[in-house]
């Protein structure tokens, strides 16, 4: 089964629109790497599916209709959105940040434990609980953001540019996490990146996306094998 569905969706600003219509299916637990130039719509296409911008066509999760809902009430289904920039609230301390994400959760018992399994991927957050996120590196930000979105318990992640502005170094250990956390939770995720190699090497499966359009779809290794592909985002043939 399909955890997430995607039909002919349409999305943009005002009167912009920047998204023409894709059309995309993520098993559940997979990992989905969303690829493609400056401005095609990534960003776009992450806040439709959480809701964060109005939409039109169909976003299905588990069987649920998740189109023309609220961000919170996508957010109450299981959709965790970790943005560019990663939405931290700086002056807050790490544990405060962490305990945000579970703001639609009940049942204290469950949110200590969950805080306890992020300190297993995170090990760094647990020293850092009581400072400030604002006093964090940025691969422990990103790291906290991702924390955060965990505590949601999602069953779809949404990661955008997860990569950003980090060393090479801290990316391969951020991207090994994501994909500890997608086997171990069963996680379904969906990742925006520039760095291509870095999104195909968790990916299951990716797909292109250009001006609004979905261009080329198949298995992360089949994109990894597109000549255009390889040329554009690999930067090598
Ligand atoms: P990047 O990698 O540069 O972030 P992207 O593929 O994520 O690119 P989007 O950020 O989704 O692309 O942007 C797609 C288009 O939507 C661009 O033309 C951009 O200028 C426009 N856009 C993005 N955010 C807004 C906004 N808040 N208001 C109006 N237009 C926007």
């Amino acid at each position: 089964m399909s955890a997430l569905v995607v039909e002919n969706l349409v999305a943009g600003y005002g009167d912009a629109r920047v998204l023409h219509g894709v059309d995309l299916t993520v098993g559940e637990g997979e990992i989905c790497a969303i690829l493609g130039p400056n401005g095609a719509g990534k960003t776009t296409l992450l806040r439709a599916l959480s809701g964060v911008i109005r939409t039109r066509g169909k976003v299905r999760l588990d069987g649920t209709d998740l189109a023309g809902r609220s961000a919170d009430a996508i957010a109450r289904l299981g959709v965790a959105h970790v943005p560019e920039g990663r939405g931290t609230f700086m002056p807050l301390t790490v544990e405060d940040n962490l305990r945000l994400g579970a703001f639609v959760r009940r049942g204290k018992a469950a949110i200590e434990e969950d805080l306890e399994r992020i300190h297993t991927y995170f090990p760094v957050l647990k020293t850092r609980l009581k400072q400030a996120a604002g006093s964090l590196s940025g691969g422990e930000q990103q790291m906290l953001a991702i924390g955060r979105a965990l505590m949601l318990r999602p069953r779809l992640l949404l990661l955008d540019e997860p990569s950003l502005g980090l060393a090479p170094l801290v990316t391969r250990e951020l991207f090994r996490i994501v994909r500890a956390i997608n086997e171990e939770e069963r996680t379904t995720v969906v990742v925006v990146e520039q760095n291509a190699h870095l999104a195909l090497g968790i990916a299951q499966q990716a797909h292109v996306l250009e001006t609004g359009r979905i261009v080329l779809s198949g298995t992360a290794q089949q994109i990894r094998d597109d000549e255009q592909v390889a040329q554009s985002y690999l930067g090598y043939r």
